[in-house]
């Protein structure tokens, strides 16, 4: 039952409220518009920390049944990396970064904001316009929405983890490109080992491929609980808040996975 806050939130968010699904009242599952993709990366690889991480029961879902398939990948390079085995290190390391041409282009990195303990990591593509000049991920429009769409289900944005596949943003805020999303990698590898998230929100058609090394459509990936590959992360994928803002009837969609974040983050 939704207290009349969140019912409020949901308003705001602009999803339509009901008492209960009616048998043939199916939901339409809009595919996110996919670009041509031309070469996927590979999951990340976070080792499982030391003490498992513990995670509830998922019931209604099929919880890693969907592993993505193997893929290719260009080698990394071999240059030398830092163990990035705590905060300081880690920050430090993306200021300073200059492994790709997005930091020769953006106002300043935009690591993360929020809960270094928290149950919820939310990871997003890359900054845009607004959050390179803040230097905050998810501050202009989608941002908002975002926080609607958390407060819709009690949780404030001070209680997450928000972070990008990307640091820096990407020009024109196209997507970024497939070497820099790997150069960035170690920076949010690291980030999952030190927060141990419970759950892990990928948003949208960026983070969800680069994080499960998938190039399925999202409209696919979201019909599944996931993991994150190497650990025992539960992992859901969403539409991104900026696809919603162009295509609010998928908030419906969005609320049903943002219920499904709730119960697992009981
Ligand atoms: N979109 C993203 O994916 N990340 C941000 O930080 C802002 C917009």
């Amino acid at each position: 039952m939704l207290s009349k806050s969140q019912q409020h939130c949901l308003q705001g968010i602009g999803v339509r409220l009901w008492s209960e699904r009616q048998p043939g009242d199916e939901i339409r599952l809009e595919a996110e518009p996919e670009p041509a993709l031309p070469e996927v990366t590979a999951p990340l690889e976070v080792n499982t920390p030391a003490t498992p991480v513990p995670h509830p029961a998922v019931d209604d879902t099929s919880l890693g049944e969907q592993q993505p398939a193997p893929v290719e990948t260009t080698p990394r390079a071999s240059i030398e990396i830092p163990a990035l085995d705590n905060w300081d290190d880690i920050i430090g390391a993306i200021q300073d970064c200059e492994a790709c041409e997005l930091s020769q282009n953006c106002t300043q990195k935009v690591p993360g904001i929020g809960d270094r303990q928290a149950d919820l990591l939310i990871v997003g593509e890359g900054p845009g316009h607004d959050e390179d000049l803040r230097g905050e991920p998810f501050v202009g429009r989608s941002g908002q929405l975002l926080d609607r769409m958390l407060a819709a289900i009690g949780i404030d944005r001070e209680q997450v983890y928000i972070t990008n596949i990307v640091k820096c943003r990407p020009p024109n805020n196209r997507d970024p490109k497939v070497d820099e999303a790997q150069q960035c990698r170690h920076y949010l590898e690291a980030q999952i080992r030190q927060i141990a998230p419970r759950v892990i929100l990928a948003v949208g058609r960026v983070s969800a491929h680069n994080l499960l090394g998938s190039n399925l459509p999202v409209g696919k990936l979201i019909k599944e609980m996931h993991q994150l590959p190497g650990t025992d992360i539960p992992l859901k994928v969403t539409y991104h808040p900026a696809y919603l803002l162009r295509n609010p009837s998928a908030k419906t969609i969005v609320w049903q996975d943002l219920k499904l974040l709730h119960r697992l983050l009981q």
